[in-house]
This record gives structure tokens, C-alpha cells and sequence, in this order.
């Protein structure tokens, strides 16, 4: 039987009306369910991500599989930590009484996924609404079909709709989605849809979680470790073809540093293989993306590469020198396996200038004088990042994953996206065998000068 969008919505609400989803065993006998059914599709999965874009098995184990394994894993461990209540303090205007705080699910979850980690990013947030207690939906990228029709017979095949189903489609379908009365959205994409979901998510007043994209600096400065940084830069840039949302998006160098910089790129690039064929680079996503990206290779710029195989959907490892905050690649996300290379001679003014773009998902800077790390952490606004190496923040769980301003709000990955899922409802607990009469009627100058004492 086909079920319209609608009817899954109001079954799911109903499911989580029954109050089936509040039992911590449920959650986490669903959690094991999730663990095994992925274990048992993973051969399948692996080969469908490559039809979509060529990517390799070992990359769709260590940046999707692996990541869902361990999120599972954590969340079945701590599940009863997050969910017990938590005891407070109470304060003496409600002396004698009791003080806690019960987490709650929100109910009914919308998940929306992106392309370019197809497994992981829709995935992944369905772990923390399973944990809270949440039903999900969960709506994948429809760019890799392969993926999307995979992650539908996984889900279809093994779990109840009124619990976790999965909505494929492209806009049409999501727009169909977003008019329906949701407890969450958890949505990863461009900042652009994030603006159309915000928009439909406010019409019901539905909390929101927005994992966003946008340009993440790395900063190169006169005093880094030049060889491990170059190391570290090219592998978080080329890594799934620099599809990647908290991939190095431009360099700002210091000018003393940009020859030894570049050259230093040329020779890391060239010690390896990067190509379709080693399983070093993924595919372009699709034809309209790989043209996107053609345009942002200004030819007067190029200090390396440039190459566009459009049959193969490939774009060689490319580095820009000489660019300005002006040029094409620097007016969007890249997205791509393009660097562009900013010079700068004054920290303040590059800075400034970063400034100038909206907040960024991720920032990475890398020296050894604390005194500029401190001012880059300090300074700027990014969702996360780190220093002296980029892109692997995101692999240490305990350091929640999430942008700010236009690259997005909320958190997830271990406790955090546990909350995102979660009300927490505060309780104060009072027994009847006594009571001070001061908020009472009439209110007298005695009262007002101990109610001033108690109050401060
Ligand atoms: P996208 O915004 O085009 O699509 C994301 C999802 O939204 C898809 O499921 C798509 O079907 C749906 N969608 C597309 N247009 C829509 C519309 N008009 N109305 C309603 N839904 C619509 O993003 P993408 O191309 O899949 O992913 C690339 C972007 O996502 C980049 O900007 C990247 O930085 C960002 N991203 C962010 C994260 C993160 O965790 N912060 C992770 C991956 C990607």
C-alpha cells in the first residue's frame, strides 16, 4: 500500500502519541536494530556509493560507515546517562521543595540529508532522534540515486513507518514535507534551502537545527610548520574531491611564506595518485556542478592543475594563486578540488577581511606563535575548526559539530545531538506540609524588606 506523505506524518504521530517511543528499551533495542541492519547492507551500500561517484570502499568506511558505528555504539553506551533526569539546586524563596530537569522527546523528527556523504549526513542525525526518543522521517539527497534507493529499502525493509520511514524525492517532495506540522527539523545542505526550511519550519514553529555550508578559511602564517601543514591542508582539501562542507575553502598566506607555500603544494600534490583510477578522487556529483566548477578556474590564475575531464565528471587537484576577494571563485562556496591563494601581509587586515564574509562553518590556522592562533580563534566567528590541521575536528565525537550564523545553528555527534532532540522540562517539586505566607496578600512593609533580603 502507498502511504501519502501526510498519512506518514499523522500514523508517526500517533505511534509517538502511544507513548511506545518514551521506553529507553525501545530506543535502544531500535539502536541495535539500526546497527545491524546497516552492518548487514554494508556491502551493498559500498557499491551504490560507488555507481553514484566512484568512491572507494575505503573512503566510504572511514568517512561514512565508521562514523555512523561509532555514534550507535556511543549513543546505545550513554543513552541512560542523557535521558535520566537531572537533579538541581533549589533556591530559598521555594524552600522546602525539590528541583529537576526531565528530558522529553520531541516528537515527531524531519531529517534532511545531503549528498555529499549521502550515508553519513542522513544517517547520522537519525541516530540522536532515535536516542531522545523522537520518530523520524528522513528525506536523502535524491542526487545519488543509488544511495537514496538503498537507504529506503534498508529502513522500509526493517523498521515500522510509524517509527523511522524514509521520503525520497527531490523538491517537489520536500516541499510536500516541509508544509506538514513537524516537533523538528534536523536539515544539512546549502545556506540557501537552509533559508527555505527555516521559512517553512517558523509557519508551525518548529525547532530547527540547520547544518550549513559556506567558504572556511585556513590560515598559513610566517611561522608554521610548512611540510605537516601543506600534508594536512592537501588531504582535508582533496578528500572526496574537496566535496566536502568543512573542507579548507581558500588560504590566506602570509606573504614571506606564499613561494615556499606554493611550491610546497605542488610537491605534496605530486606524491600521490590523485585520480578516478588510484580511488583517490571521487566523481564531480553531476555534470552541473562539474561546470560550476569549470567557471571558477580563472586560466591567468593557475598555479597548478586546472584540468577538467567533463566525460568522467573529474576536476584534476587545482591550485589559484594571486586571487582576490573579488575573482569568481571567491563569491561561493568552491566546493570542489580548487584552492584559491589569497595573499596577505597584515594579520589584522586579513582578518578584517575574513570578517567581511558571513561566519563560516570551519576555520583552520596554522602556526606555532600563540599569540595569532589566539587572535584567529578569538577574532573570528566560525562554527568550529582547528589549529595546526583542518577537517579533523569533526572526528573527535566529543567536540560538537555545527555552524553559526550562516553556516548554520545547532549541534550534534554525541550528547549534543541528543539535545537537539530534546526538551528539557523543569520541574519544581513542592511538599504541602509547609508554607511561607510572604507572597501573599496583603502585602506589608515586613514582607517587602524580607522578600528584599531573601531576593537580594
Ligand atoms: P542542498 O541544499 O541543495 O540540498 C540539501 C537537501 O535539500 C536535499 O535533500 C535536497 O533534496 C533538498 N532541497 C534542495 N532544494 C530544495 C528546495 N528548494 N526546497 C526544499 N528542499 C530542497 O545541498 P546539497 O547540494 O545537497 O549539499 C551541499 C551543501 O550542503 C554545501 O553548501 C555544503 O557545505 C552543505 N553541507 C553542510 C554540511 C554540514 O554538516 N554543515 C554537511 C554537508 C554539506
Amino acid at each position: 500500500m502507498e502511504y501519502s506523505i501526510e498519512n506518514i506524518v499523522n500514523d508517526q504521530r500517533n505511534f509517538f502519541r502511544s507513548g511506545a517511543t518514551r521506553s529507553i528499551d525501545f530506543r535502544v533495542q531500535q539502536l541495535k536494530k539500526l546497527r545491524s541492519v546497516i552492518k548487514t547492507y554494508e556491502e551493498e551500500m559500498v557499491e551504490g556509493i560507488a555507481l553514484d561517484f566512484k568512491k572507494s570502499e575505503f573512503d566510504t568506511y572511514t568517512n561514512e560507515l565508521s562514523i555512523l558505528y561509532h555514534d550507535l555504539d556511543e549513543a546505545i553506551k550513554k543513552i541512560k546517562r542523557w535521558s535520566k533526569v537531572q537533579r538541581v539546586g533549589t533556591n530559598l524563596l521555594n524552600f522546602p521543595a525539590r528541583s529537576y530537569i526531565i528530558p522529553e522527546p520531541l516528537g515527531v523528527a524531519l531529517v534532511i540529508g545531503a549528498w555529499n556523504y549521502p550515508y553519513q549526513l542522513s544517517l547520522a542525525p537519525i541516530i540522536p532522534a532515535i536516542a531522545a526518543g523522537c520518530t523520524v522521517i528522513l528525506k536523502p539527497s535524491e542526487i545519488p540515486s543509488n544511495t537514496s534507493r538503498i537507504m529506503a529499502n534498508m529502513i522500509a525493509n526493517n523498521f515500522d513507518h510509524n517509527f523511522l520511514a524514509v521520503v525520497e524525492g527531490d523538491v517537489d517532495t520536500t516541499t510536500e514535507l516541509l508544509e506538514q506540522r513537524f516537533d523538528k527539523i534536523f536539515f544539512t545542505g546549502s545556506t540557501t534551502v537552509g533559508r527555505v526550511v527555516y521559512q517553512a519550519a517558523a509557519k508551525h514553529l518548529t525547532p530547527v537545527t540547520l547544518e550549513l555550508g559556506g567558504k572556511s578559511p585556513a590560515f598559513i602564517t610566517e611561522n608554521c610548520s610548512m611540510k605537516m601543514s601543506v600534508k594536512r591542508l592537501v588531504w582535508a582539501k582533496l578528500l572526496n574531491s574537496g566535496q566536502t562542507c568543512v573542507a579548507p575553502d581558500y588560504i590566506m598566506v602570509h606573504h614571506s611564506v606564499e613561494k615556499s607555500f606554493l611550491e610546497a603544494l605542488k610537491v605534496e600534490i605530486e606524491k600521490t595518485d590523485y585520480s578516478l583510477e588510484a580511488g583517490t578522487m571521487v566523481q564531480i556529483i553531476n555534470d552541473k556542478n562539474v561546470e560550476r566548477l569549470a567557471k571558477l578556474i580563472d586560466p591567468a590564475k593557475i598555479h597548478y592543475g586546472g584540468q577538467v575531464d567533463r566525460t568522467n565528471r573529474f576536476v584534476e587537484p587545482t591550485v589559484l594563486k594571486g586571487v582576490s576577494f573579488d575573482d569568481p571563485v571567491m563569491q561561493e562556496e568552491v566546493f570542489g578540488p580548487i584552492l584559491p591563494v589569497i595573499v596577505y601581509h597584515d594579520l589584522s587586515d586579513a582578518i578584517q577581511q575574513v570578517k567581511d564574509l558571513p561566519r563560516p562553518l570551519s576555520c583552520y590556522v596554522f602556526t606555532h606563535d600563540d599569540q595569532i592562533k589566539e587572535r584567529v580563534l578569538r577574532e573570528l566567528s566560525f562554527g568550529g575548526g582547528a589549529v595546526n590541521d583542518a577537517m579533523m575536528h569533526i572526528s573527535n565525537p566529543k567536540l560538537p559539530f555545527g555552524g553559526v550564523g550562516n553556516s548554520g545553528m545547532g549541534a550534534y555527534h554525541g550528547e549534543a545531538g541528543f539535545k537537539s532532540f530534546t526538551h528539557y522540562k523543569s520541574i519544581l517539586d513542592k511538599p504541602t506540609w509547609l508554607e511561607f505566607g510572604m507572597k501573599y496578600y496583603p502585602q506589608t512593609p515586613t514582607k517587602l524588606k524580607w522578600i528584599k533580603r531573601l531576593l537580594g
